[in-house]
């Protein structure tokens, strides 16, 4: 396992600087010809590599246990980092917006598409049709769903990519509004990925129930000795969740036994729920009938 964790971390270290080497690329080009297509999709390339971070503090810290100044471990450092994420994906769309305006009231000076631009694009294309390839094959490799998501992620960039090329070529064949116009599709992608990342933080940041608590009544009322429960609540991040529940025993048992019979519902929830991290049991006296 520590050894598989190496390797991930690996192959996302490499995967982080070819995807922030192809973005920052492209921005830069796409500034020097004026284009803002490019300019837009260089954007859209920076929030892989960005993702590729937010993976790897999140390998750092999801195998440290929690200590005493963390107490409910690490999960929420990479929250709030993808949370700065989005601020500066809707950052960034801004600044496309920006540009897509300039262009469409011609204040911009003219586009400089050339043979070179499209050798850029594309071969920015072949690192990125490479990077998903190998990030794919070593995830089936590595096991780690983690890195097979990922990738399905830079594979997004290439459909982006291929349309910013035929941008290209139209505005190469007399349409140059086409450019901004590709430069603002690309704009709402990253506001909608911006969007759609930070909706996945809420969940966690308001403390929403991560787990069925239904089913977390079934495990428990199954446990011998337990007469029933209530108040069941679960919270936290997908693979680091927090139970509590209350359990109902036979009021004339000793707290040596209530306390055997809450750890056992303990051990049962942990055993059948994925990514519990801890289970805190409350016993208190079932009503006598
Ligand atoms: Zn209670
Ligand atoms: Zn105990």
């Amino acid at each position: 396992m520590e050894n598989n964790i190496r390797q991930i971390r690996q192959v996302l270290i490499y995967t982080m600087v070819l995807n922030l080497t192809v973005s920052g690329f492209k921005i830069v080009y796409g500034m020097m010809t004026h284009s803002v297509s490019i300019y837009s999709d260089g954007f859209h390339s920076v929030f892989d590599g960005l993702s590729n971070v937010v993976g790897l503090v999140g390998l750092r810290f999801a195998y440290n246990p929690p200590d005493s100044e963390h107490p409910y471990g690490h999960k929420k450092v990479e929250i709030l980092l993808t949370v700065m994420i989005s601020l500066m994906m809707f950052f960034a769309c801004f600044e496309i917006f920006k540009n897509v305006y300039t262009s469409l009231t011609g204040k911009t000076p003219e586009l400089k598409i050339s043979v070179e631009s499209f050798i850029v694009m594309i071969s920015t294309l072949a690192i990125n049709l490479f990077v998903c390839t190998y990030e794919k094959r070593m995830g089936q490799k590595l096991n780690s769903d983690f890195l097979i998501a990922d990738s399905a992620h830079t594979k997004s960039d290439i459909y982006v990519t291929s349309g910013v090329l035929v941008g290209l070529a139209l505005s190469k064949l007399g349409l140059p509004h086409i450019d901004p116009v590709v430069g603002a599709v690309v704009g709402v992608m990253v506001a909608w990925a911006g969007v759609s990342i930070l909706k996945s933080t809420i969940s966690v940041l308001i403390d929403a129930n991560q787990i069925d608590t239904e089913l977390l009544r079934e495990i428990s009322c199954k446990t011998e000795g337990v007469a029933g429960c209530h108040k069941i609540r679960t919270r936290g991040a997908r693979g680091c969740v927090f139970v509590d529940l209350h359990i109902f025993v036979d009021p004339s048992l000793t707290v040596a036994r209530g306390h055997e019979i809450a750890h056992i519902v303990v051990n049962a929830i942990k055993r059948e729920m994925d990514g519990v991290a801890d289970v805190v049991v409350h016993v208190e006296p079932a009503k006598k009938t």
